[in-house]
């Protein structure tokens, strides 16, 4: 975790599974490299109230502002939108008899979660993210 250099910035993985699995715990590590589902409201993120930033647990990459977090009651961290917007790519995800859109992040393809059209003003949007895939960086109190 922190790492700033754990995916390469290219798009692409750059990390092994093996890599993967020396560097993540196993639980982020079924999250970010499995797409796996952390249990809803056991993230230590859903009830972070806090302001500060949101990067990616596999490589660092700033993913989420603490500004556009809402309470979305679904038990996960959700968004309205990505701190900047080439930090995530989407892709469609037809697993468990649903099609959804899954969130990655860009820099290291960790999977982080998925988005939905339910979300609130300004964006409609309801980024829907995995605590685990995340870490949180307080902002400097002054
Ligand atoms: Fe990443």
């Amino acid at each position: 975790m922190g790492d700033q250099d754990g995916g390469g910035g290219s798009g692409k993985p750059t990390l092994t599974e093996e890599q993967w699995r020396a560097r993540l715990t196993p639980e982020r590590f079924e999250v970010l490299r499995r797409a796996g589902t952390e249990a809803p409201w056991t993230g230590e993120y859903v009830h972070n109230h806090s302001d500060g930033t949101y990067t990616c647990a596999g490589c660092g990459a700033v993913l989420f502002d603490s500004k556009t977090k809402f309470d979305s009651g679904s038990g996960w961290p959700s968004f309205y939108e990505p701190a900047v917007a080439a930090a995530v790519e989407v892709r469609q995800d037809t697993s468990h008899g649903m099609v959804r859109t899954e969130v990655v992040c860009r820099a290291c393809g960790g999977h982080l979660g998925h988005v939905f059209d339910d979300g609130p003003a300004p964006t409609g949007q309801r980024y829907c993210i995995n605590s685990l895939a995340l870490d949180f960086e307080p902002a400097k109190g002054d």
